[in-house]
């Protein structure tokens, strides 16, 4: 069995000058990818790649560094590009408290310089997304960083409402243990290689086999020895592989629970 990144970003402008390679290796070496939309554009790029290459999906949505982008039509835009049959989720959204500096990040620019957050206006675009969700029947992918308690008291009140995973964890066991309650799923990152992130770890270590997944977050996040380069999803092996060492599976093993819980919550017939 291969595995499946259920997060990253081919479309982006990290891959501009040699997408078709990328794709080519990662559609064959894996299950399957999700390329995750951030915007309009970023939502109706990852289709295009999901029309072109069979076992890659996308997922429509603004992401809260995007906020400024919602409009009056927004809503409807995503709506309709979720028509199309590869699109099975909905995200990434969320909220983000991440005072970012400025970042080199490697040939994209898709993280630059953003300006200091506004919780309560991502809060809206949430909550209109999680509508769109709810109303497409999709699961969701949430992103979160530096405001885990602020995102649990959003959603805890769509336990049983709503379906979908934690992207690229980086809370605590505590907190974990409140998304697992609404029937939220976690996902892991490169960063669970990373020196100095072993909460991260004790989290993947403790959490029911049934609700892992593994994802890249590329082009960011490439897993130790490669950190600091672009990330591709065939690199998610080093994220099945640190989850298979802190659970004493063997790699097989955490390929095969991680691919099977993907295609239980995107409803994955591949
Ligand atoms: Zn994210
Ligand atoms: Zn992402």
């Amino acid at each position: 069995m291969k595995l499946i990144d259920t997060h990253a970003h081919l479309q982006f402008k990290a891959y501009d000058e040699d997408r078709d390679e990328v794709v080519k290796r990662n559609s064959e070496e894996l299950e399957a990818v999700i390329n995750v939309g951030t915007s309009v554009d970023a939502s109706e790029k990852g289709i295009q790649l999901a029309e072109k290459i069979d076992n890659f999906y996308a997922s429509v949505a603004v992401h809260p560094h995007h906020v400024d982008q919602w409009g009056g039509n927004t809503y409807n835009q995503l709506k309709s590009l979720s028509q199309n049959p590869k699109v099975v989720a909905v995200g990434e959204i969320g909220l983000d408290n991440h005072l970012y500096k400025p970042l080199r990040v490697l040939r994209s620019n898709e993280l630059q310089g953003y300006p200091k957050p506004d919780l309560k206006k991502q809060a809206k675009i949430l909550e209109e997304q999680i509508n769109l969700a709810r109303e497409l029947g999709k699961p969701i992918l949430f992103h979160c960083r530096d405001a885990y308690d602020e995102l649990y008291e959003q959603i805890k009140d769509y336990k049983g409402k709503v379906r979908g995973l934690m992207h690229c964890y980086m809370g605590t066991w505590e907190q974990a243990k409140k998304f697992l309650e609404l029937g939220l799923y976690i996902s892991f990152s490169g960063n669970i290689t990373y020196r100095g992130n072993d909460y991260i770890r004790g989290v993947a270590k403790k959490l029911p086999p049934e609700k892992i997944l593994t994802e890249t977050d590329s082009p960011f996040l490439s897993p130790e020895p490669r950190r600091g380069q672009r990330n591709e999803p065939i690199y998610v092996k080093m994220v099945a592989a640190t989850i298979a060492t802190l659970r004493n599976l063997r790699t097989e093993k955490a390929v095969q629970i991680t691919t099977e819980n993907a295609k239980n919550l995107f409803d994955l017939t591949i």
